[in-house]
């Protein structure tokens, strides 16, 4: 099951980013912990930031204990995604953008 907070609506998120959030269920899910979408167009982004146009997302890091395994993480769904996506650790959640240029 993909849980989302509950004020984290899917409408208008781009069919990437739901196809970003399948790739990288599973990974999280490795860890033991489940995979909580934090923000897909809510939330406040930069003024440029792609989770406006719904080409991005942040799930949550915080049940994933040691800095190492978040960065394993990261690694890992950057490596299932490939190039047109990035992946970047924030200090409390992993954020994800289709980002193809
Ligand atoms: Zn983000």
């Amino acid at each position: 099951m993909m849980i989302r907070k509950n004020n984290v609506r899917l409408g208008g998120i781009k069919p990437e980013i739901l196809l970003a959030a399948m790739i990288c269920k599973p990974i999280v899910e490795s860890y033991g912990v489940p995979f909580v979408i934090t923000s897909l167009l809510e939330g406040t982004h930069g003024a440029k930031s792609l989770h406006y146009r719904g080409l991005a997302m942040d799930f949550r890091t915080r049940e994933i204990p040691a800095i190492t395994k978040k960065r394993d993480c990261r690694d890992r769904c950057a490596l299932a995604l490939g190039s047109e996506f990035d992946v970047v650790l924030e200090k409390d959640h992993m954020h994800v953008e289709f980002d193809p240029d």
